[in-house]
């Protein structure tokens, strides 16, 4: 039976789109070959590679506004490198909001100097830093949307351009102005495809401004000029991660996914709020819709808790080792019936004591 998979990452895919996944690497389109034994540069795989990049830009609503969309490889760690390398001269500005703003921070700081701009650190990253300054003169800003291990997520952007931003754990989960970021980067293995691609959405006027020179699989230029087709491209990854996209089209896109999200996480944070043996770890108001972190409060029996969540068929719940606890990831593909499981059980363990 189909485990209740509350996985942060590598993470949950549409039963459908593993159905179809399966049977492509058999025969893709009953071709007689398989499309993980196809050259990418078939008609059949170029279909593919054009549909991912369009439809990433149709479901966010970016078509036609001068962005283009690759699926690289390397994950959004790369990101955090080639971001730097293709926007950074001397100054960019970073909001310090967990372990992945930090690595982001991290590489950066070989192309350039970064101004932390805000920082949640001294409360572990239990919340959303506000009320800071961004200075002019910036060559761009970088948040991360979604912090995939202490459970928040940004409910307002900084007013900044370029504005880049690490939505790894978010993308197509919910409904923004999109064309408030000039770059958008996301590992597919939490809400959109295997592990393998990344998702780059970047705004085409912001690049050529360094000086430096950049190898070419580091250049965004380069890419775009091949079609995301500049060296054989995870050709699994994207294929799934276009099956996911139109899986996610058919549900009637970011706003019918982003209302069913909204249900699941209430579930669990209700369940939390309305127990004494939750213990929350996100400030309330910045509450993740996709990663719910809690622990349970002093004197509980975790050992119960534990058995109680194995035997109702809940996979991926621990907590990340530097938060510890729990960690419920809800994911576009996670169905409601799963998440209720979890609320279930939550509710039930609260009520024996
Ligand atoms: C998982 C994650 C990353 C790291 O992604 P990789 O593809 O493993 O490099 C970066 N940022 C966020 C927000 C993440 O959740």
């Amino acid at each position: 039976m189909k485990k209740h998979n509350f996985s942060a990452g590598p993470s949950i895919l549409p039963q459908s789109v593993l159905q179809k996944a399966s049977e492509a690497v058999i025969d893709f389109n009953q071709s007689g070959l398989s499309l993980i034994e196809i050259s990418h540069r078939s008609s059949a795989f170029v279909d593919v590679m054009e549909s991912a990049r369009a439809l990433s830009l149709e479901l966010l609503g970016l078509q036609n506004k001068g962005y283009q969309a690759l699926f690289l490889q390397g994950g959004a760690s790369l990101q955090f490198i080639m971001v730097a390398y293709n926007l950074l001269e001397k100054k960019a500005g970073y909001l310090n909001t967990g372990t992945w703003a930090n690595n982001a921070i991290k590489e950066a700081k070989h192309f350039g100097s970064i101004l932390e701009l805000a920082s949640s650190k001294d409360s572990n990253f239990n919340h959303i830093p506000k009320n800071y300054t961004i200075p002019e003169g910036l060559d761009y800003v970088h948040v991360t949307s979604n912090n995939t291990i202490f459970g928040t997520q940004l409910q307002n952007f900084p007013n900044a351009s370029p504005l880049v931003c690490d939505m790894s754990s978010d993308i197509f989960s919910r409904s923004l102005d999109f064309s408030q970021f000039d770059l958008i980067y996301a590992g597919a293995q939490k809400n959109m495809g295997p592990a393998g691609t990344t998702l780059v959405i970047v705004k085409e006027d912001i690049l050529g401004k360094v000086l430096r020179s950049i190898p070419s699989m580091m250049d965004y230029k380069v890419h775009i000029d091949k079609d995301s087709m500049f060296n054989t491209p995870p050709v699994f990854a994207v294929y799934v991660s276009l099956l996911t996209m139109q899986w996610l089209k058919d549900l009637g896109g970011i706003k019918a996914i982003e209302k069913e999200n909204q249900r699941k996480a209430q579930l669990v944070y209700d369940a939390i709020d309305q127990s004494d043996v939750y213990v929350g770890f996100a400030a309330k108001e910045d509450r993740s819709v996709m990663n719910a972190t809690f622990t349970l409060a002093e004197g509980a029996d975790a050992e119960t808790f534990g058995q109680m969540v194995k035997s109702a068929g809940i996979n991926g719940l621990n907590g990340h080792r530097v938060v510890g606890g729990y960690r419920a990831s809800m994911y576009n593909a996670l169905p409601l019936e799963s998440v209720q499981v979890l609320a279930d059980v939550m509710n039930e363990f609260n009520r024996k004591g």
